[in-house]
Formats: C-alpha cells, structure tokens, sequence
C-alpha cells in the first residue's frame, strides 16, 4: 500500500518503518527540515533500540522516503497517517494545533478514495471534528478513521510488530478493509482486530494509559506506606502479585511516572470528563500522587543532608523518563536536578542515551559523565531514577573507593537492603526500611 505519515516523531518513524518493512511503499514527512535532512542521510534523530538498521535497510530498499513536502506525499497516498503530537495545553486538555494544521496541510491533496487515520492521541470527538473539517475544506466527504498506538519507548519495534491487538474506530467497510489489511502481517498469531466506533477507539488510548498510570500512582503510595509502617514493598507487591486478579505487571514502585504521554493523557482525560459534568476522582488523585511522588528522592535526600545540603556533590544515574530510551519528557530527574540546583549542590549525571537532550535543557550548570564510575567521584550520594540494566550490578567496591560517602537513594529498588548492608553503604530505597 502507498502510504504517508503525517509527523516523524517517535511515533510516526517507527510505525512507518515498521509499515515500510512489511512491503509497503512509505513516505514519512515533517515540517522540522533539520529532522528530515538527517534522516535522508541515515542519521536517527532518536534513540530507538533496533531503529537505526531497521530506516536504513528499507531506505535502501526504496520503500522508505522522506520529505517536508506534504503534497506530493499525500497526493499518491491509499493512507494518510496523522502522528503529530497533541502536547498538553495549560488547563490540562490536549493542544490540537499540529494536528488542525496537518488536516489543513493535507486536504487539498486527497485522493478520492484516500482514508485519513488518525495515529496520534486525540480527544473523544476529535475524528469526527476532522471528518467535518476535511468536508468543509474539500467540498466532499473524506474517510477518516482511529487508530490509536499502544506501542512503548524503549521497546516500540517489538511492540508494533507483534501488538497485543490492533484498535481502529471506523465509519466505513473501506477504511475497515484497507486497515485489516495493512495489520494482518501482524496478527498472524491470533492477535485480535478490534474494529468499534472512532469515539471508542479515541477512548480506548485514553482509558488503557489512565489505568497503566492508575497502577503506579497506587503502588506508590501503597509503598510510601509500607515505608511509614515498616513493611517492605518488594514483599507486598509479591504477596499480591501471585493473586492472578491482579498479577505482577506494572506494580514496580519508584520516582512517579514520566514521558510524553501518561502524564499528558492522564490530565486530558480528566479535562474532557469535567466538560461532560463529570468530577474524574480517580484521575485526578493519580496525577497528584504522581506529581508528589516525583519528589519522593528529594525528601531522602533533604532529611539525610538536612541544612549540610547545600555544597554537596550530588550523583545521578538515569535521567530519561524509563530505560531505553532518550526521552526526558517530564521526567522525574528532571524535578531532582531543579532541586538540587537551587540548593547550590554540584550536581554530577550520567545515563546512557540521554545526556544530549538534558544537556540541551541544563548546559553548563550540570557535570556530565558518559561513564556511571566517573559520576561517583567525590560524590557525597547517588541517587538513582532510571532503571538501566546497566545500573543493576556494578562494582560497589569500586563505588565505594569512589565516592566521598556510601550514601546511595535507589529510586527504582535496583539493590537489595541486606546485599547494601554487607557491601557498607547507607542505602535508602521506595517502600522499604533504610539501611543506614
Ligand atoms: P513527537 O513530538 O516525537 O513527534 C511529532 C512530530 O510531528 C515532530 O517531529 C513534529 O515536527 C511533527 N509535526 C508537527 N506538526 C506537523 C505537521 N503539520 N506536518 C508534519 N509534521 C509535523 O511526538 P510522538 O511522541 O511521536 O507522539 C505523536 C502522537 O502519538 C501523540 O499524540 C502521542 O500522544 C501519541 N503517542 C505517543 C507514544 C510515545 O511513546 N511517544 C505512544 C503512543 C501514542
């Protein structure tokens, strides 16, 4: 199938690689011209594990483009993917104005029979707001159908290639047809094709990231309880998991969720059910204990130092908002460096794909370090906020000659209190007694 997407972002680059690699013919677009000129010359502006080989084989093969030009991509195309970002605005509702330029962009360069498909994460209503925008721009009816992504940072060509199920909202046997299709190389193993309304599927995104968020938010503070009541989080969340009503997945306590799109999507659900007179309880206490959650390392960190804090060098492992990925959007290290700033720490940061973007942001005011060992020297603590599988068994002999104090804050519980204990480090960590 001929195919544009419409936005080159995390999203739209991996679907239409992905789509690319299972034969289809893919040109993917962007107004950033920087953006596109790098991909052209191969270069990945993202890290993405498995990606980069993935552009370059198909680019190579001829079934991957890419362009800034909007016409000539749309005007050849069967589907028209839209994978613009819907960012928060400030009371919390989506920002749709990348999407409404997009639709106008692409309108007068329809193909009759072509089928808009609205990838990125839209309010309930939105498709139909884009079906009667297409109408009006073009003076006649225009197929636009939903299709929400699930896929995950870090792991996003597993997760498209092999989906749990694919969701489209649709309003036509056609847009039905030419979806299927597109998806069957994909769900060969039984994997379902879940076909509904176009206000379903846009609540179906909405409502799967607000229960994903749900689950964090509530082993949070179920851990911060545990910590006041000296259980231990890792023993609880054990105790419940093998209760297969509720299982194991997404119960990890830590630093609060981060990213592009929980804490985004979370905020844009409870907007829209506020305009339908609705009071969203549950979502608004998931953000708030997110929010609080982020500063869960800041309070350690303040009670050990107490008024000695100000000075000290401070050590960060992991700054993206998860492991395997660059991405520091709203990332809670972020919330920790601000922190530590305005204290007059020195602060030292290490991860490893995401120094540029918060080099970007920070510049000179942070110590960077592209080795973990290298943040250690002289540090007075490490605290840690990403879970990098490279994090998870490092020398702590080493750490220990390295470091000013053995005073680690493990946001993720990478380490075990007894093995912290043996190896002499005060080792505070989410949910659990302190070892100090
Ligand atoms: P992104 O910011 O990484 O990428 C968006 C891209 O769209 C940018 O490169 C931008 O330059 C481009 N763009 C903006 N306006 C344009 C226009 N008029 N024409 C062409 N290009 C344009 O965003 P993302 O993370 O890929 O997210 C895209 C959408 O997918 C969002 O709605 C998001 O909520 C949703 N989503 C994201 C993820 C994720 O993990 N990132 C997962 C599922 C769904």
């Amino acid at each position: 199938m001929k195919i544009a997407m419409i936005g080159t972002g995390y999203v739209g680059l991996v679907t239409g690689t992905c789509l690319a690699d299972s034969g289809n013919e893919v040109t993917c677009v962007d107004i950033d011209q920087a953006k596109i000129e790098r991909l052209e010359q191969g270069v990945i502006p993202i890290f993405e594990p498995g990606l980069s080989e993935l552009v370059v084989r198909n680019a190579q093969a001829g079934r991957l483009r890419f362009t800034t030009r909007t016409a000539s991509a749309v005007a050849s195309a069967q589907l028209i993917f839209l994978a613009v970002g819907t960012p928060s605005a400030e009371d919390g509702s989506a920002d749709l104005k990348y999407l409404w330029s997009a639709v106008e962009s692409i309108a007068p360069h329809l193909a009759p029979d072509a089928v808009v498909v609205v990838k990125s994460t839209v309010p309930v209503g939105t498709n139909a707001a884009i079906f009667a925008k297409l109408a009006a721009l073009t003076g006649r009816v225009c197929d636009v159908a939903s299709n929400p992504e699930f896929l995950k940072e870090g792991a996003a060509i597993n997760d498209f290639q092999y989906p749990d199920r694919v969701v489209v909202g649709v309003r036509s046997e056609h847009a039905e047809t030419l979806l299927q299709e597109l998806y069957g190389p994909y769900l060969r193993t039984d994997k379902p094709f879940l076909s509904m309304t176009p206000e379903s599927a846009e609540l179906t995104k909405y409502v799967a990231n607000a229960l994903l968020s749900t689950k964090i938010s509530f082993i949070n503070e179920m851990a911060n309880l545990c910590e006041r009541l000296k259980g231990d989080i890792n023993d609880v969340r054990r105790g419940i998991g093998h209760d297969r009503r509720i299982g194991f997945q997404f119960l990890f306590p830590g630093v609060g969720y981060g990213g592009s799109c929980f804490p985004k999507d979370v905020r844009a659900l409870a907007n829209m059910a506020r305009k339908v007179n609705l009071e969203p309880r549950m979502l608004l206490a998931v953000d708030e204990v997110n929010n609080a959650q982020k500063s869960v390392l800041i309070e350690k960190i303040s009670t050990y130092f107490g008024e000695a804090l100000p000075g000290r060098t401070i050590a960060i492992w992991g700054l993206a908002f998860k492991p395997r990925t660059d991405d520091i959007r709203e990332a809670p290290a972020l919330v920790l460096i601000d922190y530590l700033l305005e204290q007059g720490c020195r602060v030292i940061v290490h991860d490893p794909e995401a120094i540029e973007n918060v080099k970007q942001q920070y510049g000179s005011r942070l110590i960077y370090c592209t080795q973990p060992m290298d943040a250690l020297e002289g540090a007075d603590a490490l605290a840690i906020n990403t879970e990098w599988g490279e994090f998870r068994n490092p020398n702590f002999d080493e750490m220990r000659r390295r470091m000013k104090q053995p005073v680690i804050f493990d946001g993720r519980n990478l380490y075990e209190p007894e093995q912290m204990r043996q190896h002499q480090f005060v080792y505070h960590s989410i949910g659990r007694i302190a070892v100090e």
